[in-house]
């Protein structure tokens, strides 16, 4: 466990690193093609993958996001599978079957793979919690393998909602349709609002794959705004340190 929980308000966030590493070949690329604009430099771009556990004070149990996933999942193309969100949840001292609710900030392959282990839920009594939008956009692997093995608990909403006593989604389009984020408190868990540090210095930097880069950048200008404005503290999934005070 290399990062450490933080308590606001009664409610504990434990960052789960579930891998570190550079994207795989197949949609590598230098930064700078990346984040057209941003001035970044041609280094490696190593990206942590970031789970958060809630548990809130009467020890309820919330995941945000499940990682990559195992060796043969829909990340594998890409990201450094195997993920280790199992041994990060163990350390934690929870076991799978205590999470309640999982809430999928978005359908790519290194948010929701984890979802599932060895073709079944990973999270036996949890309501996985995705935007109506995100789901009617899944396709491929995500949809075969993660999506339809999870049918039977997933709770579809749209929009903004209360998902588990205390924690809020926020639909915040761009990165994919149904992309959200989760708010426990001061938190805010962001998911791929944010990909890169840079954009916080300026959000109109695109990424290269954003579903709809303009859409992005409008969500993350205004909602980065707000979390400011109300000092909020960010989780991050990629960058290397995943709170930040805002
Ligand atoms: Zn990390
Ligand atoms: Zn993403």
């Amino acid at each position: 466990m290399p990062h450490q929980p933080i308590t606001v308000s009664g409610v504990e966030v434990t960052p789960l690193c579930d891998a570190v590493g550079p994207m795989g070949a197949a949609i590598r690329r230098p930064p700078a093609e990346l984040f057209p604009g941003s001035g970044l430099r041609d280094e490696p771009w190593v990206l942590h993958f970031h789970c958060f556990l809630i548990r809130d004070a009467a020890d309820r149990l919330t995941l945000v996001d499940t990682g990559i996933g195992g060796a043969d999942s829909p990340a594998s193309s890409w990201a450094p599978v195997p993920g280790t969100l199992a041994g990060e949840l163990a350390a934690a001292g929870v076991t799978p079957a205590e999470i309640g609710t999982v809430v999928l900030t978005h359908l790519h392959s290194d948010h929701a793979s984890g979802a599932v282990a060895d073709g079944r839920p990973m999270f036996d009594n949890a309501r996985y919690v995705i935007q109506r939008a995100d789901l009617d956009a899944a396709r491929g692997p995500v949809l075969d393998d993660v999506i339809t093995v999870i049918k039977a608990q997933l709770q579809v909403v749209e929009g903004d909602a209360e998902v588990a006593p205390g924690v809020h989604v926020h639909h915040t389009p761009g990165h994919t349709p149904g992309h959200q984020i989760a708010r426990v408190g001061q938190v805010a868990i962001t998911g791929d609002l944010v990909l890169h540090p840079v954009q916080l210095d300026d959000p109109a930097v695109r990424y290269l794959y954003d579903d709809d880069q303009d859409a992005a950048a409008r969500t993350r200008a205004e909602v980065l705004a707000a979390l400011r404005a109300e000092r909020a503290i960010l989780a991050t999934a990629h960058f290397s340190e995943p709170f930040l005070p805002l």
